[in-house]
């Protein structure tokens, strides 16, 4: 099984974490603001660059910590649909971020956000039956730099600033939680990225407890929960999950983030044909998403390569969208291709896996 650097990278230390060091190696206080400004300000690619740090230190600091944990191998699409870049990291292990420049985000309304969707884990463990980034396994968690540095390569890599951030790529976030809250801290750090929390969105298959925990955490980032299903009979059939967390406990979890941060969750439901597109699934989820504030995000399912299910009819999305507005649950459908963008995520990577067939 392939392990991290053994070095740790400078881009998962906090500015507290950076001064430490420093400290450490017997430089005064003012060097840790010099060294993140540098990374986050200027967006140096080396120690080297540093130049108003001692030589000796930026050697000693180049010994210590690596600097970068991603190196890009490929990029797929266009500036006006969406990136997708490939990405390696220092064990050989493959991630993609993808980028969704200047078009309106993934909730429907129009706006200029530029929305990069960033992986957490190198795979997945919980096999939900619609997903390709579950179709290998999981391999390991990503550091907190390897997930920080998603967004500073792509910033580089296409030139735009990135002003909305979605954890939708591959990995269950949550279950990445302590790398997950750094690279969060760091990301929304005024020292650091800067990206406001509310621009940030998490994305669980629903893991019930990491709900409760990330409700008492003080940032207000959002997040979405992976629905699709909403009775456990329909849920299980889809996500493997739901037999460990079932329904009643997500929702208890979901009522109890809701209650604590005053904020409005949102179910993501993909729409698979015959699976969860009927009219009593639609009444089941309208529901619940009364009972806890939730707004519905419905995706038309993408074919996966080696998974079974498909797309319904525009008909039939849309007679299911009715009975949510009939209603009056809050609920959007994305239709256009750039916003079926999360359900790429892993497939390239599988493209280019050697293992993969
Ligand atoms: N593990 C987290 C984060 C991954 S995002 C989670 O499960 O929430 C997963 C989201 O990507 C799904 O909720 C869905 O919105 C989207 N997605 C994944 N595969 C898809 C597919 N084949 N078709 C449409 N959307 C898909
Ligand atoms: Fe993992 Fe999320 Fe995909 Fe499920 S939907 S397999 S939890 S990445």
């Amino acid at each position: 099984m392939p392990t991290a650097s053994a070095r740790p990278l400078i881009k998962s230390l906090t500015l507290d974490e950076v001064s430490e060091r420093l400290r450490a190696l017997g430089q005064p206080a003012y060097r840790a603001k010099q060294v993140t400004q540098w990374i986050y300000g200027k967006r140096v690619k080396s120690f080297t660059e540093m130049s108003d740090l001692p030589a000796g230190l930026r050697e000693q600091l180049a010994a210590e910590l690596a600097f970068s944990g991603l190196e890009p191998v490929r990029t797929l699409g266009s500036k006006d649909t969406t990136l997708k870049y490939l990405f390696k990291l220092d064990d050989g292990a493959l991630i993609e971020s993808v980028l969704i420049p200047a078009s309106p985000a993934l909730y429907g309304e129009a706006s200029d956000r530029r929305t990069i969707c960033i992986s957490t884990q190198v795979g997945c463990a919980y096999g939900c039956k619609f997903c390709a980034s579950g179709l290998d396994g999981w391999s390991r968690n990503l550091q907190a730099g390897e997930i920080v540095d998603q967004v500073l390569r792509t910033e580089e890599l296409s030139g735009e600033k990135i002003n909305n951030i979605v954890f939708m790529g591959m990995g269950e976030p949550l279950a990445n939680f302590a790398n997950l809250m750094k690279a969060i801290t760091i990301i929304n750090a005024p020292w650091g990225v800067g990206l406001g929390a509310r621009h940030i969105t998490l994305s669980t298959s629903g893991l019930a407890p990491q709900i409760k925990e990330l409700a008492e955490q003080p940032l207000q980032v959002r997040l979405a929960i992976s629905l699709h299903g909403a009775t456990n009979e329909v849920r299980q059939q889809i996500m493997p999950v739901n037999r460990k967390y079932p329904l009643e406990v997500l929702l208890d979890a979901c009522e109890f983030y809701t209650q604590r941060k005053k904020q409005w969750l949102t179910f993501e439901y993909i729409l698979i044909e015959g699976i969860n597109d009927r009219p009593e699934d639609a009444k089941a989820l309208v529901k619940i998403a009364r009972k806890v504030k939730a707004k519905i995000n419905c995706i038309p399912y993408n074919k996966v390569e080696g998974l079974e299910w498909t797309r319904p009819s525009e008909d039939r999305q849309d007679a299911f969208m009715a009975i949510l507005e009939a209603a009056r649950v809050p609920a959007t459908i994305r239709r256009e291709k750039g916003h079926d963008i999360a359900a790429a995520c892993g497939q390239l990577r599988r493209q280019t896996m050697p293992t993969a067939a």
